[in-house]
């Protein structure tokens, strides 16, 4: 006999947030550590105000659009650290 199904756990693993509705589809290796990013970002979100949740969301969509430009940007910002001193 053979199947595709792992001897344990499940093929996929389906985690809804109460607190806000969002859906992540994933698999049993990958499920507890979305449920645990899924809330350390709700954690981050608590402590920022309006303003700041706006700038937050402005500087990721801008990130995540250009792989690699934070990696720059913190080279940047070392690099001017490093001359102010
Ligand atoms: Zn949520």
């Amino acid at each position: 006999m053979t199947t595709n199904a792992p001897a344990c756990g499940w093929d996929q693993a389906v985690f809804r947030c109460g607190r806000c509705g969002s859906v992540h589809a994933t698999t049993e290796d990958d499920y507890l550590k979305a449920v645990d990013a899924h809330g350390d970002a709700h954690a981050v979100w608590d402590r920022l105000n309006p303003t700041e949740r706006d700038g937050l969301a402005s500087i990721l969509r801008t990130i995540l659009a250009a792989p690699g430009l934070a990696v720059e940007l913190l080279a940047l910002a070392d690099r001017q650290q490093a001359d102010s001193q």
